[in-house]
């Protein structure tokens, strides 16, 4: 039996499957989650279908999460969508479930589950999902089609990043072909207040970059007050270092309430997912996520990427 079959045959198996995705929760996340959910209930109405996990911020364009209590992972399947590790999973009762299968395609360095789906090479966990549908048949709505779409523009940077294939490419044209209004919901990925608008100039303006193509920029949490901006909302100006020619790594290192830094971290080239992992995070080759507990922390991140920025640019890969 395929890994798609297994996948299959244990939905079958189930009468209650619970599905869980990332805290901090990306078009991915949310794009896997509730697209796997939306493609089970049309394909098997007698079941009952949950999402759960925390709070889905301004992506709520995407779906929200139901209300999952203790007692309904009693006999239910869990499947995990798009998360590496077991810290980041959303929503910690995933453990009081029968049976757990992983959806991921970030690197498998902590394989948990009874049954693992991992394929790093695949541009997003949505384009995994879509491809299962479409390898086992599934009937497939312009709903569970918007919310896959949304998760492969959202990891490929709308087809932008090295991740992207022609798979990538050919299943997004079935997604798009069920009819769904992808030209809204690119708008709705891409659209941006004027708040974050500003913070790109402040981004711009204030961006620290090495000789060899490293770059920085800290926001405070003064700075996140000054333009009324919550972390989450930072999410949409992680990219824009990398539209300068020149910058080839770099790192947005985003001041907590509690003085730790989020850090996250993007690469046109070097690997930086062993920074990330020295930093207590991980992530993509080329898009990882770290903590720093104080600013020393953050320069030294700083430093490790400008040893493999220079590296890469004596030796390239
Ligand atoms: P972000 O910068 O939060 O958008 O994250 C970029 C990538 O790194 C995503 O694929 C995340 O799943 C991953 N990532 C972010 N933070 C962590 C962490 N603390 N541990 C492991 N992976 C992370």
């Amino acid at each position: 039996m395929s890994l798609s079959e297994q996948i299959l045959s244990k939905i079958k198996e189930y009468q209650k499957i619970i599905i869980h995705r990332h805290m901090n929760p990306d078009p991915d996340a949310l794009g896997s989650q509730l697209g796997l959910k939306a493609l089970i209930k049309t394909n098997f109405p007698e079941k009952k279908v949950f999402a759960a996990g925390g709070p889905v911020n301004d992506l709520d364009f995407l779906g929200v999460m139901d209300s999952v209590e203790i007692e309904d992972y009693q006999d239910a399947l869990v499947i995990i969508c798009d998360t590496g590790n077991t810290p980041r999973i959303s929503g910690a009762e995933y453990q009081y479930g029968a049976y757990l299968i992983k959806i991921d395609h970030h690197p498998n360095d902590d394989p948990y589950g009874d049954l693992l789906w991992v394929d790093t090479t695949s541009s997003s966990t949505s384009e995994l999902i879509a491809l299962w549908a479409r390898e086992l048949n599934l009937k497939l709505t312009q709903e569970a089609a918007r919310l896959l779409y949304a998760g492969i523009v959202g990891d490929t940077g709308r087809f932008l990043y090295p991740a992207t294939t022609s798979r990538t490419l050919q299943l997004a044209a079935d997604l798009i072909s069920t009819g769904f209004d992808f030209a809204k919901l690119n708008q709705q990925i891409d659209g941006i207040s004027v708040k974050v608008a500003r913070l790109i100039g402040y981004v711009y303006e204030n961006l620290i970059c090495d000789e060899y193509g490293t770059g920085k920029v800290i926001l405070s949490q003064a700075i996140l007050d000054e333009f009324q901006l919550a972390d989450h909302e930072t999410s949409a100006i992680v990219g824009v270092p990398g539209r300068i020619e020149t910058v080839l790594t770099w790192g947005i290192f985003v001041e907590q309430k509690d003085g730790h830094y989020r850090c996250r971290l993007r690469s046109k080239g070097p690997r930086i997912n062993e920074v990330a992992k020295r930093h207590d995070g991980g992530g993509h080759p080329l898009a990882s996520g770290a903590n720093a507990k104080d600013l020393a922390e953050v320069e030294a991140i700083y430093k490790e990427l400008q040893v493999l920025t220079k590296e890469f640019n004596y030796k390239g890969e």
